[in-house]
This record gives structure tokens, sequence and C-alpha cells, in this order.
């Protein structure tokens, strides 16, 4: 089997006014994937999630990637990989033993390059006519435990909200530091305590910053809210601040996670080495692709680390996470967004199936999952940024 062309394709969706909720990202407008269509000469075809502006991932797919991966073997992914992270400097790179990247190596290049990495798991599960599951060597699992991501309301409301997600059958919940009305500490420590209080001992609470707190207010926060019994407290401060992790980590007993905002494994593996994260969160479609958020996983099972991928924005992130996921030995919990948007929820077939708080991992070949038929028709691409 060999690729004969590989495109982007792009959906989005207006969020009605009165939906536009502000948080700390500003007032999301719409949402938009970007999906990477893998074409081979046997007819089969494969789908990878790219997250980044479409626009953006299809010009670097175009003008940077394409040429790289035409007439090749999508089943070899590994090669595959490193052709597009090394470029001209691929054949250099396999003489050396280690990778010299290509100038950019970061950002949106590696999000283009996921796109495509996935499609090619999702065509040698095809071609094999398994899930990509068990192509890694899982299969053992055809159901995780989910949690539900969600937690913006304020804290008069924050205790009904948590619990009609405890209601639905999960048995962990995560909630937003920030919430719809901005943050102060005091504002986020009663917010915790308040879905505490509602759901009781038995419901597992984990908090999230999106990296959006100094040092010195992440660690008095964790400091307030330890005796809630937080699971995990993520992206406490910034990506961008490593010695923040080993700071904060020093001082609080809740573990720490993050990885969502980190792009190939190479930024895992200084936080791992500095002891300043607990559970490793990349996003399939930010960080390489399945072949490098496994890499990660095995990473974080050597280092007795938890491994919970960050799971959002698009169903194919959610049907590429699930079969990673479902293979390693390492992902305890799996994140099911709590959002209504119809690109997480709508844009595959067949739909995902959630119970009782445990989600399914798709069973058919490949990724088990293609876009619905009217997904073109139904979320046309509309230029612009996602937040106003
Ligand atoms: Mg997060």
């Amino acid at each position: 089997m060999k690729i004969t062309d590989v495109r982007v394709l792009m959906f989005s969706l207006l969020i009605p006014p009165e939906r536009r909720h502000r948080t700390d990202l500003g007032q999301a407008v719409k949402a938009e994937a970007a999906v990477v269509e893998v074409q081979t000469d046997e007819g089969l075809s494969g789908i990878g999630p790219a997250f980044g502006p479409p626009p953006v991932i299809r010009a670097i797919v175009e003008t940077e990637l394409k040429d790289l991966v035409v007439g090749r073997d999508p089943c070899a992914v590994e090669d595959l990989w490193e052709r597009m992270y090394a470029g001209s400097r691929a054949d250099l790179s396999r003489e050396a033993g280690y990778s010299f990247p290509r100038v950019h190596r970061r950002g949106e290049t590696i999000a283009a390059m996921s796109g495509i990495d996935v499609a090619c798991w999702d065509l040698a599960g095809q071609a094999a006519g398994m899930p990509v599951a068990r192509l890694l060597g899982g299969g053992g699992h055809d159901r995780l435990p989910g949690y539900a991501s969600g937690g913006w309301r304020p804290a008069d409301r924050i205790g009904e909200e948590v619990k009609g997600f405890a209601g639905q059958g999960f048995r962990a919940v995560k909630m937003r530091v920030w919430g719809e009305h901005g943050f102060t500490l005091q504002e986020a420590i009663s917010r915790i305590e308040a879905a505490r209080a509602a759901l009781g001992e038995s419901v597992d609470l984990m908090v999230d910053a999106h990296g959006a707190l100094g040092l010195p207010e992440a660690t008095a926060l964790a400091e307030r809210i330890a005796p809630c019994r937080i699971r995990w407290f993520e992206e406490p401060v910034s990506p961008d601040d490593h010695a923040g992790y080993r700071h904060l980590r020093a001082r609080t007993t809740i573990p720490l996670a993050a990885g969502e905002n980190e792009v190939t494994r190479y930024p895992f593996v200084s936080l791992l080495a500095d002891g300043g994260l607990d559970i490793l969160q990349p996003d399939v479609a930010v960080v390489g692709g399945l072949t490098e958020a496994r890499r990660i996983a095995i990473l974080a099972h050597a280092h007795h680390r938890l491994f919970t991928p960050h799971v959002w924005h698009s169903g194919l992130i959610v049907a590429a996470s699930l079969q990673l996921a479902a293979a390693v030995p390492n992902c305890p919990i799996f994140e099911v967004p709590m959002s209504r948007n119809p690109l997480i929820w709508e844009l595959m077939t067949p739909a995902f199936q959630i119970s009782d708080g445990w989600i399914s991992v798709p069973e058919g070949p490949g990724l088990g999952v293609s876009l619905a038929p009217d997904a073109e028709r139904r979320f046309p691409y509309i230029p612009g940024p996602m937040y106003a």
C-alpha cells in the first residue's frame, strides 16, 4: 500500500450568541476542527486530527509535509514520523541514530504531522482488519472509566453542575479554577469547596487552572484546597514554567497534571527528570500523533507516572485517544468533555457510547469511526478566530 494524496478537510461551527460563555481563554465565538485525510493506491483512506487553525494546517500539509509521505507505505509510521520531523535531514538522522529536527520543530507543524500520523495508524488498522488499540498490543479493555470534564459555574451553582455529572454515573469530575465570573483566590476556594461538599466523598474531584495562575497563587490555592481531597491539580501554572511545576510539587501533596500544551516527547523528558509532574496529558492532535503520544505513555510508565491524554475539540481526537488509552498500561481514567460542541459529539459516526460513566472503545478496524456523511454540509468552514 502506498500513499497517493494527503488533504486537509476544514470544519467549523458558529456558537449562538446566547451560548457564548466567557472563560479565561476569552469568549468563544466558534468551534473548529482540521481533519487530515491520507489516501492510498488500494482505495483505503485514513483520517487524523490536527489541532490548529485549519487553513494553517492545510498550508503546512500542502507545502511541507505531503511531498515527504506521498509514495510511501502508510503502515511504516515510525519511519514516516522521522521523515516528517527531520524533513530533508531524515536520512542523516537515520545514519546518526537520533533526530535532527527540521527548522519548524514545534507548533502547528507538529500538529499537522499529528494528523498525518493518526491517519496512517487508521490505515494500518484498516489494512490489518483490527482496531488501532489491538495493533498497539492492547485490546484487553473494551471500555474505560471516564471523568466528566466541565465545572465552570459559580459557587452557588457549581454543586448542582457537578452532581449532575455524578448523576450520569461518573465517579470523577474535573472543574475549572476560573469560573464563568473570572478568578479570585477566594472565589476559586469557595467553588471547589462547594463542589466537594455536593459530591460527597465517593466521587473524585480534579481541578484545572489552564496554566493561568502565577506560582504564588497556585501554591496558596493548593494549600487551601488540599482538605477537599483533590485527585489532581491540572496546569496550575504556565506550561512555559517548568521550574514552577517543580517548586509547586515540593510544596503540595496534591498530584500535578499537565501536558496538553507540550509538543513532542522532549519537554516530557525534562518534566519527568525534574520530578514536577505526576500525570502526563499530551494531546494526540498537538504532540505528534499516536506515535509520539504512545512514546510519552511508555516514558511515563517507566517513571511510575500516569498517562491521561487531553481530550477536547473534536470527535476524531476522542476516537484516536480512546484507541491509545485502551492499549497502554497506565491510563486509569479518560477525559469525557461535558461540552455539547457538535464537532465533538456529532462529527464522527458511529456515535460514542457512554454509559454509567464508562466510555466504550470503538470496535471497528482502524480508529473505528468515520466522518459523518453530512459533516461537510453541516459544519462548513468559516474563516476567523475562535475567540473574540
Ligand atoms: Mg486541561
